[in-house]
């Protein structure tokens, strides 16, 4: 096996060609059919010459993560399920009027075990490669096809499985090749990472590269977040909401987007919202709320619609810009890692089953 090519950002390919003794522009070339063309066999590949192309071929290829499953809801929502060798991890594509969004991964399974999460109830697996993260991008444009407006991915948020910000080394090279005009050329605006508040994590990403930041909030107080998200323990409010702050000097947006899913009788009661207005009063922001998707097993409810409405309904009185996250197709049966789960628990059981015969 050769070098993945998927997986190197302009600087990483250039220095590839360099070792093969090619000048570095040939880099543009070969990312525009790989990644805008889609294009994973180097014959194909005419206006480089022969020779390169034979080269190519002995020392590098162009391998996305391979589809397990591939499923389409009712809405329009689509969702592949992507082996990564020891275990799957999933990319979701949700179509809308104005914009399509992709929604990817970062890990195999997630090592931050937040109360209310389904990845991380599966424990950590590994990080995912630069070339997995960007594979999953490049899948799913092939498979969309860019022919009809309703399929082109205008904007891609790192909300699948596991903390981007765990894993930097990894999404910082996939995020460049998001925002390269020779590879997919989305605006800083139009790339999302979410991450739960690895608060020296967010300072690298607003060095190195600045891209649409999502914060996982979820609890007003640090003594409620301790309990849904024991990372709170290691950087609490205080210091997430300062870092928060310096991120938006460096940021594509005018402000972070705070991320909070309504969980029944635990986050939503009044008192709640008005601990979340003077926290969100510290930053300039817009509140997203996530109606719960329950799961098996979970430990809580949905926050039922109406509460959910005049939560938001507070907020936006305290003049925060709030939005309700629509619920798509799949957050029935198998939203954020749950369909990954799903396979996982089968996969255990066979195990159990193999064991025991
Ligand atoms: N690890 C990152 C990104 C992946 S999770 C993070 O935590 O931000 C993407 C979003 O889905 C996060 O806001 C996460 O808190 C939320 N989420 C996790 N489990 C959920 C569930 N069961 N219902 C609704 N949202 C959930
Ligand atoms: Fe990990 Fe995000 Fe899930 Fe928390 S919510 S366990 S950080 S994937």
């Amino acid at each position: 096996m050769g070098v993945n090519l998927l997986g190197l950002d302009r600087d990483a390919l250039a220095g590839f060609l360099a070792g093969l003794g090619e000048k570095p522009f040939r880099a543009r070339q070969l990312m525009r059919w790989v990644h805008q063309l889609g294009v994973d066999d180097f014959a194909a590949m005419t206006d480089l010459a022969k020779p390169l192309r034979a080269r190519l071929a002995e020392a590098a290829d162009v391998t996305a993560p391979r589809v397990v499953s591939d499923a389409t809801a009712p809405d329009g929502t689509r969702k592949w399920l992507l082996d990564v060798g020891s275990s799957a991890v999933e990319a979701v594509f949700i179509p809308e009027a104005s914009r399509g969004t992709l929604c990817i991964s970062s890990q195999a399974g997630c090592m931050l075990d937040c109360r209310f999460c389904a990845t991380g109830k599966q424990g950590f697996n590994r990080n995912l490669t630069a070339a997995e993260i960007v594979g999953q991008l490049w899948h799913a444009r092939r498979a969309l096809g860019a022919s009809r407006a309703d399929r082109v991915i205008s904007n891609v948020v790192m909300m699948g499985m596991g903390e981007p910000l765990l894993n930097l080394d990894n999404v910082l090279p996939a995020l460049r090749l998001m925002l390269d005009d020779n590879a997919y050329g989305l605006s800083r605006r139009r790339v999302t990472v979410s991450t739960s508040g690895i608060v020296p994590a967010i300072d690298r990403l607003r060095e190195e590269c600045p891209v649409a930041l999502a914060v996982s909030l979820h609890a007003p107080s640090d003594a409620l977040r301790d309990v849904l998200m024991p990372i709170n323990r290691k950087y609490p409010l205080r210091e997430l909401m300062a870092a928060c702050a310096r991120y938006l000097e460096r940021a594509p947006r005018d402000s972070i987007t705070f991320e909070y899913v309504m969980l029944d009788g635990v986050n939503d009661a009044p008192a709640h919202a008005r601990e979340l207005i003077a926290l969100a009063s510290g930053v300039s922001c817009k509140i997203n709320l996530i109606p719960f998707n329950p799961f098996p097993g979970a430990e809580y409810r949905r926050s039922p619609e109406a509460a959910i409405r005049r939560f938001a309904e507070r907020l936006q009185a305290a003049g925060i810009i709030t939005t309700i996250r629509k619920t798509r197709g799949f957050d029935i049966d198998a939203a954020c890692g749950q369909l990954a789960g799903q396979i996982a628990d089968r996969t255990r059981r066979t195990l159990k089953i193999a064991r025991a015969a």
